[in-house]
């Protein structure tokens, strides 16, 4: 039986193309006849569906779990307070404020209370919405308005129960915590990026974290001839895999603010994205791993 593969498509800052070229990957894929799960893992803004546009759409809440102070138990002895890594917790002579946004849910508070005297109680911060997209098995996280932590319904969705031979990840942008939940235990992560200082920049950032998680990786440069050379040549002397080349085109540009999918519609486009899945799938078969650098 062919193994399950999951492939993140990361970048180093947004609007580089990595929603267009995740959600491009899995559809045709699936017109290829393959089983493809979706995840869009950027949870602060997940666009992925305006692509996909999934159908069907059922939801379910992410919930963290946070203490409740039991006061009739409490003697304010401060033991949570001072355990709290977070400012989550403020012990008065009378009372303990908790206050929910700044909690992580480590849990050391309820461990630590010598009176058992915390309880921990869910607190919904997102949901987990899932339908079907052209055939592509679709799930969105979605952080609520005004929360902060999006790890933790990312954290959900990578645990989404998922029989599929194919997971592609669209992950948020940037190098920070959501990332890394985004693209962990993956077996290969896509690195977008475009040749301008911005993305040169982003791009080093973006490929000293891969490394540092020791995941194989390659780059695909969107609007390939608009910028310099100089992604190429840091590619070069790092000896980083360029994947793939995406020109700019107006019409691309044009039907995305669209919702359209130009890259599966137009035959030259498809052509590269089915030799970059081929090329993929022979780097993670290769020792298991890509044979870019970890
Ligand atoms: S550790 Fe327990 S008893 Fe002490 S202040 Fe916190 S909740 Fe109250
Ligand atoms: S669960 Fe952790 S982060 Fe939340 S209040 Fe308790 S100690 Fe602080």
């Amino acid at each position: 039986m062919p193994r399950k593969l999951t492939i993140a498509i990361a970048s180093g800052k947004g609007g580089t193309g990595k929603t267009t070229l995740s959600t491009s990957l899995a559809a045709i894929l699936v017109e290829r006849g393959e089983d493809v799960v979706f995840l869009d893992c950027d949870v602060e803004e997940p666009d992925g569906h305006i692509f996909l546009k999934p159908q069907g759409i059922q939801s379910q809440p992410v919930n963290v779990m946070i203490p409740r102070i039991i006061p009739e138990k409490c003697n304010f002895c401060g033991a949570c307070g001072d355990a709290c890594q977070f400012n989550a917790l403020a012990v008065l002579a009378d009372r303990v404020m908790v206050f929910p946004s700044l909690c992580h849910s480590c849990g050391a508070c309820y461990h630590i209370c010598p009176e058992k005297a915390i309880e921990e109680i869910p607190r919904e911060i997102g949901t987990i919405n899932y339908g079907n997209g052209q055939g592509v098995k679709f799930f969105e996280g979605r952080l609520n308005i005004g929360e902060a932590l999006s790890p933790p319904v990312i954290k959900v969705l990578r645990s989404v129960p998922n029989g599929s031979r194919i997971t592609i990840i669209d992950a948020p942008p940037g190098t920070s915590c959501p990332v890394i939940e985004a693209v962990r235990n993956t077996d290969f992560v896509v690195l977008v990026t475009e040749p301008t200082p911005f993305g040169l920049h982003d791009l080093k950032l973006a490929v000293e974290m891969v490394r540092a998680m020791n995941l194989p990786f390659g780059v695909v440069i969107n609007r390939a001839d608009m910028g310099d050379d100089r992604v190429e040549k840091y590619c070069k002397s790092e000896r980083v895999d360029i994947l793939l080349k995406i020109p700019f085109d107006r019409r691309l540009a044009e039907e995305y603010s669209e919702g359209s999918m130009t890259l599966i519609s137009n035959p030259e486009y498809a052509g590269g994205l089915v030799t970059l899945m081929n090329d993929i799938k022979k780097r993670i078969e290769k020792n298991g791993t890509g044979d870019s650098q970890r």
